[in-house]
């Protein structure tokens, strides 16, 4: 136990450790890396082809385009899927906002629906109601590492003639009545972001689907509109996965699900210690959804009190998110106001991730549990 200068910080237990994981893996990663810095190649070469193939195989799709990140999947997934300037994609509130900047970044006005109170994901209830003559499109953001009840929305999407693309960037691996995230819309997009479940060193991004016509789209809009070399057929971007991330997200693919089982131990874990506290919601898994919490988000009404008290203890701890996007500054354009979404609002406001990832020991979530007793008994 070690004691900082203030003489009350009893532990260190930060929020994520991406050395660890890297170090149990080290050697594999160096390998990885030193392959592709002696062949020479770094950029759409075989490591990034043979990733994609795993990739879109893992998530039971036909196929997989990796780009430079998770907003970029889902932007060039938008663009593929012919969004023109003016039509509106429905998302939620409750999301990074980069999902929503890439719905303004393909010239489409975002719009939102609340969310559901148990789940923290799409309300499809609330859904039809923020349909117009120009929705195009709907994107469920699988929150957390769970995914959004899918079969509702694609009924829904199927009666209005809208497209279905799927935020799957903190569910890698997860679950919906037995389908992988990802390959349960028209498309699926993901992030490599280093923290994510499966993580690069760097960015990354990829999109799968099992639409050949979409996954073409997406390939010539990567790199520059490019049919092949010098002959650009569209109007394209430069967003693409690179080889040596693709060489370690190989490396790391092979683990993801024993990764995601440890995550699953650890809530599982939590939820034990946590579930007789008054006043501390834990996540709840739905009935149709294999959860691989990519965070673990409890509820709490003092959370701002209970957040500054942990971190006193040397508990690290984050809000996600502390702000839901239609208050965001940037986002004032759209029209909507405090009380457009009173769910995802009120849970701004008392949402807290504890640390959870596979590498966490469970002596340290003993002591999170801990403090957080000796908190809630002041
Ligand atoms: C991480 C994340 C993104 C963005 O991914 P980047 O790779 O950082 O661009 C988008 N949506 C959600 C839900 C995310 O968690």
């Amino acid at each position: 136990m070690e004691k900082n200068i203030t003489g009350n910080r009893t532990k260190n237990i930060p929020f994520g450790d991406l050395r660890a994981q890297y170090l149990q893996i080290q050697q594999e990663v160096d390998d990885a890396v030193q392959r592709v810095l002696k062949r020479g190649w770094y950029i759409l070469g075989e490591e990034l082809a043979v990733f994609e193939k795993e990739f879109a195989e893992y998530c039971e799709s036909l196929y997989a385009i990796g780009v430079g990140s998770g907003t970029e999947a889902l932007h060039l997934s938008l663009v593929a899927a012919g969004i023109n300037p003016g039509d509106e994609v429905i998302t939620v509130p409750n999301t990074a906002v980069p999902t929503v900047s890439a719905i303004s970044f393909a010239g489409a006005v975002p719009r939102f629906v609340d969310i559901d109170p148990n789940t923290y994901t799409m309300d499809p209830q609330k859904l039809e109601s923020a349909i117009t003559s120009k929705t195009k499109a709907i994107i469920p953001v699988h929150l957390y590492g769970q995914c959004t009840d899918m079969d509702p929305i694609l009924d829904i999407a199927k009666r209005h003639g809208l497209i279905v693309i799927e935020d799957a960037c903190q569910a890698h691996g997860a679950l919906y009545k037995g389908k992988k995230a990802g390959s349960i819309g028209e498309m699926g997009c993901f992030s490599f972001y280093p923290s994510k479940n499966l993580g690069a060193l760097g960015d990354g991004g990829m999109v799968v689907t099992s639409n050949l016509e979409l996954a073409e789209k997406v390939k010539l809009l990567r790199n520059y509109g490019q049919i092949k070399r010098y002959h650009h057929k569209i109007k394209g971007y430069n967003s693409r996965l690179d080889e040596i991330q693709a060489a370690i997200l190989r490396v790391k693919l092979k683990y993801l699900d024993a990764w995601n089982e440890l995550r699953r131990n650890k809530a599982g874990l939590y939820d034990f210690l946590i579930k007789d506290m008054d006043g501390i919601i834990t996540p709840t898994e739905a009935i149709y959804a294999k959860h691989v919490y990519h965070l673990f988000v409890v509820r709490y009404v003092q959370r701002d009190k209970l957040q500054t008290f942990l971190t006193e203890k040397g508990v690290e701890t984050l809000i996600h998110y502390p702000i839901p996007v239609h208050l965001q500054e940037s986002y004032q354009g759209l029209g909507y106001t405090k009380g457009s979404f009173p769910v995802a609002e009120d849970y701004a406001n008392k949402i807290l991730s504890l640390p959870i990832y596979p590498e966490l020991s469970d002596r340290d979530m003993v002591c999170v549990v801990e403090e957080i007793k000796a908190f809630a008994k002041l």
